[in-house]
């Protein structure tokens, strides 16, 4: 299928067909292809608040959000003034700066269970050297992961789940060895009885367990309290770490994470996307006492060249002091997300649709689900994902960019207004 929606000029597609001979399926990420949907991507050359422009001019309103930084709307202008005048003096150094400390120690001041944070590229970096941490200050090996969550590309997280109550690693890639994998156990999400079991059996040698504690990529699913609340308790009893992923989380759900809203206390925290303002960046922190077994304090080895980087940490810095300035943003958003989640079930009943829209705070997809809930992987896989692909292409073709699979999370920002979201539900009605 061609997308040309709104005019007939063919620059994307030339753009992104040219692509393809340079790079793998025309991309650096493989989402961005569209592949599930059969559908030429925009090729974007704006974005401004709510909305991008592609290479053909079509204008679109944005739910993706770069999936999760923009929480503040595409080039505001007290970050991009930040990255401006920080570019004039600084752009790689390799050294230290003082914008690293401001950025970590407003980090550090304003975010519960951070004393110490490492700054790295990624949040794949984050969650792989929180990873390596565990082991390194617990002495033991295996780390227990969730089905349906996604840490980034790591080898040792690119575990899919099997069917049963407790499934040994399975490679969800070629190229990842099973024996570096073995040393990762995947529980089931929401199973208090799953995770009880996985800790009987495996209790003394298992160095942490992460979590998206609101799972973003299997869709919107939020944990249950008491779920997570068992989680701690067990990796208490057992001297596990209890590693959260607030890569998506972080900043959003609100300023302080879902942590704060579960009221649960991690010994390690991964961030990346909001706290880097957009920027490639990621960072991973926690108790003081497992932070200073990193090197050059201690003995678990992690380093880069760009770590730190002055423009990254100028941005990430303008972002977080910003959200942490207008407290009043995370109901703003909230409530926008609250209207489109009620206009989006109104529709599906108008239109006898089986949606069931999974929301928690700002995050939130529509599922195409016949059974009615959505609580972990299993029942994320039973979604209808040729029904998503029409919705999907009904909307692109009508403006509204968002997420080419359902199993991700809508996002908005506070450029976003209640004329965004009835112009979302108006296109949505004449599918
Ligand atoms: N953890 C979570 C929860 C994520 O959502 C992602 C990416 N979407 C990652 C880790 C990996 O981050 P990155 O793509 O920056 O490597």
């Amino acid at each position: 299928l061609i997308l040309c929606p709104m005019n007939n000029k063919m620059k994307n597609i030339e753009i992104f067909n040219e692509s393809k001979n340079y790079m793998p399926g025309g991309v650096n990420s493989p989402v961005r292809a569209y592949k599930d949907v059969d559908v030429t991507p925009p090729v974007i050359k704006k974005g401004e608040g709510a909305y991008l422009y592609d290479e053909d001019d079509n204008k679109y309103l944005d739910l993706v959000g770069a999936w999760g930084p923009m929480i503040l709307g595409h080039c505001d202008k007290d970050v991009v003034d930040a990255i401006k005048s920080t570019a004039e003096n600084a752009i790689a150094f390799g050294g230290t700066t003082e914008l690293e400390l401001k950025l970590a120690k407003h980090i550090c001041t304003t975010v519960d269970n951070m004393e110490m944070v490492r700054m790295v590229n990624s949040g794949t970096e984050a969650t792989m050297s929180a990873a390596r941490l565990a082991r390194g200050f617990t002495g033991r090996n295996k780390i227990v992961k969730f089905a349906g969550c996604y840490h980034g590309h790591f080898d040792g997280f690119l575990v899919s789940a099997g069917s049963g109550v407790l499934t040994e690693g399975i490679p969800g890639s070629k190229g990842v060895p099973e024996e570096i994998i073995k040393n990762t156990i995947v529980a089931q999400f929401n199973d208090i009885e799953n995770i009880r079991y996985i800790f009987e059996k495996y209790g003394e040698e298992i160095a942490g367990v992460i979590i998206e504690p609101v799972s973003g990529n299997m869709g919107v699913v939020p944990s249950e309290p008491e779920f997570l609340r068992e989680l701690d308790n067990l990796c208490k009893k057992y001297g596990a770490l209890l590693i959260f992923d607030e890569v998506m989380t972080g900043f959003r759900v609100a300023y302080k994470g879902a942590q704060s809203i579960y009221g649960i206390n991690p010994d390690l925290i991964t961030m990346a996307k909001i706290m880097g303002g957009g920027l490639p960046c990621g960072a991973y922190g926690g108790r003081r006492d497992i932070m200073e077994y990193l090197s050059p304090v201690g003995p678990v080895y992690q380093a880069g060249t760009m770590s730190g980087n002055p423009i990254v940490m100028s941005a990430g810095y303008a972002t977080v002091k910003k959200l942490y300035e207008n407290p009043s943003y995370y109901d703003y958003i909230e409530n926008l997300a609250i209207k489109l989640q009620k206009g989006v079930e109104e529709i599906a009943k108008e239109k006898g649709l089986p949606i069931v829209v999974n929301r928690f705070k700002s995050m939130m997809t529509i599922f195409f689900n016949e059974e009615g809930k959505v609580k972990n992987y299993d029942d994320a896989k039973k979604c209808d994902t040729d029904l998503y692909a029409k919705f999907f292409k009904h909307m692109i073709s009508n403006g509204i960019y968002m997420s080419p699979s359902q199993f991700e999370a809508m996002f908005l920002s506070v450029k976003h207004t209640e004329g965004d979201i009835d112009k979302f539900l108006d296109i949505m009605r004449k599918m």
